[in-house]
């Protein structure tokens, strides 16, 4: 098959791509095409929906944009005050047996006295390590030793970022923080428990807003649809890109030549399938990925219930759990971002099980809801495994422990996929990694960007990876720096207002 050729070319199709593509629409400067393996928009932003009619993201999904482009599109795509539902950020922590507001620090007057005087001893030894230390902390156990203390580490902070990343904090380096992490204050922690006080801490932005139709997948779908549909390529799969050549192959047997390539497929994928022609280097290359580069999977676990929402969920958005009676390490309440994440109360639905299957068989008779749902999800590594087969169950079970659901619940519809890669991990040697594969790739005009393309977790949510993809089109059409992949502790301390989508 003959080739065809493109100024651009974009592989990918989720919120990295479709950056990438908005922005090439924007500039109007030269021709372009974006191929997805997929057979729609969204990538990782994805929604998928159960044979009982129950919506399920990968994951819980919330939009933090620090970006008035990011905005200034998503809002073109979804311009009626009806496409989104506006939220109140409600969230705790589930810690020895009651929900703590998070951020968990500020709070630790809803938990027993002696883990309060735990936790306090702890700030106070950390505060006497960050007076006497002359260097930085060379990890994230070091960071939250300092930061936190003690008492916060083992209570929190390490049960539960173990539960996300799958590595211990001892192999995660600290860098990536920046405004992840609420720093605490001793004087606040005090006088909140003294005075028996909780307090949230959201900053600024204390609320969010989710699509009102189809989850987190319609924005992208939405998005897509703003772009000329015949620049919009799927079930193309990309097998190999020789970097002299400026070539990419499909498996259709078909090829498309470039000048530029913004791939936002994993950099782990891209290396292993990309040629160049000095073989040391690609060798080299392929060392940094082994060495430096590390993920884990998300395991997204969804169920549907039938009931009434109980009073003790009522507007809880998103949940922590740090301890060992629950594989998941976050519930989101997901019918409660929009009512058309759940079938209407009037679908029959029969009840699967009930949540404790000792509780019976339930009757196979279709009966009217109304529903809610539950949204978990689940890390996995080789230093964490997870047994497909119980994983659901255990969930369930998990669901029980922690009072989210209750034994006689009865559950309508189970969601379960397993995404790999789900997180990139920000681990010890990942800087030295990307430092040395992106700058091979970019002499070929590659922009390996997104959250698995760039790699950097602390750039890899939604809004970010939007920019990663305009602000690479912008580098390399214009040769304008791209602020978000160089600078993440600048582009997530402020609000970026530089590039506008009427500009
Ligand atoms: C569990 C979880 C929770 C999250 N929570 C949030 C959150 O609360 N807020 C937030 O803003 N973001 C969140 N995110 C991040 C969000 O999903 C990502 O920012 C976003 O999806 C990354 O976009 P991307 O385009 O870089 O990559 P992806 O979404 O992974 O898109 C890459 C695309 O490339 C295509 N592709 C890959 N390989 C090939 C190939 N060989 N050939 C052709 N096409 C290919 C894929 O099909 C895919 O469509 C979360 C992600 C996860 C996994």
């Amino acid at each position: 098959m003959s080739a065809t050729e493109v100024d651009t070319l974009v592989i990918g199709a989720g919120p990295t791509g479709l950056g990438a593509a908005k922005r090439l629409h924007q500039l109007n400067l030269g021709s372009w095409t974006l191929i997805d393996s997929a057979k729609e928009a969204g990538g990782l932003a994805s929604t998928d929906v159960t044979e009982e009619g129950f919506l399920f993201d990968v994951g819980g999904h919330v939009i933090f944009s620090h970006y008035q482009y990011f905005d200034d599109v998503i809002h073109e795509a979804l311009p009626k005050e009806g496409d989104w539902y506006e939220h109140q950020r409600v969230s705790y922590v589930r810690s020895k047996n009651v929900w703590v507001p998070y951020p968990y620090q500020n709070n630790i007057s809803v938990l027993p006295t002696e883990d309060q005087v735990k936790c306090i001893e702890g700030m106070i030894d950390a505060a006497e390590v960050r007076i006497r230390a002359k260097d930085q902390p060379q990890n994230f156990d070091e960071w939250i030793m300092r930061m936190m203390g003690q008492g916060i580490a083992d209570l929190f902070m390490r049960p539960y970022n173990f539960k996300v990343w799958a590595v211990p904090t001892t192999m995660m380096q600290c860098k990536w923080l920046g405004e992840r992490v609420a720093a605490p204050s001793l004087k606040l922690v005090v006088s909140n428990t003294l005075n028996k006080k909780v307090a949230g801490n959201w900053g600024p932005n204390a609320t969010f807003k989710f699509p009102a139709h189809g989850g987190t997948g319609g924005i992208w779908k939405a998005v897509a649809a703003t772009l000329p549909q015949e620049k919009l390529q799927f079930n193309k799969y990309v097998t190999s890109v020789d970097a002299q050549g400026h070539t990419v192959h499909l498996n259709d047997g078909s090829s498309i030549k470039y000048k530029h390539l913004v791939s936002t497929m994993g950099l782990d994928y891209l290396v292993e399938n990309v040629s160049l022609p000095d073989a040391a280097v690609h060798t080299k290359i392929k060392t940094a990925v082994k060495e430096g580069l590390v993920y884990s999977s998300t395991h997204v676990i969804g169920i549907g219930i039938r009931g009434v929402l109980p009073p003790r969920i009522g507007d809880k958005c998103w949940l922590y759990f740090p301890e060992d009676d629950s594989p998941f390490y976050r519930a989101t309440v997901f019918s409660n971002y929009s009512p058309n994440n759940c079938p209407q109360a009037n679908v029959k639905l029969p009840t699967l099980q009930y949540a404790d299957p000792s509780k019976g068989t339930p009757s196979s008779e279709a009966k009217e809801g109304p529903y809610w749902s539950l949204m978990m999800e689940v890390s996995e590594s080789h230093l964490k495994p997870v047994n497909m087969e119980t994983i659901l169950k255990e969930t369930i079970q998990g669901c029980i422990n922690t009072e989210l659901i209750k034994p006689e619940d009865e559950i309508v519809s189970y969601y379960h996929r397993k995404f790999t890669p789900g997180y990139p991990t920000p681990s010890l040697g990942r800087d030295a990694a990307l430092a040395t594969i992106q700058p091979e790739l970019e002499k070929f005009d590659i922009y390996s960007r997104g959250r698995f393309g760039s790699w950097k977790y602390e750039v890899g949510n939604q809004d970010h990876s939007f920019m990663l993809g305009a602000e690479a089109v912008s580098r390399a059409l214009l040769g304008t720096p791209e602020i978000t992949l160089l600078n993440p502790d600048w582009v997530n301390g402020r609000r970026n207002h530089e590039m506008r989508l009427t500009k």
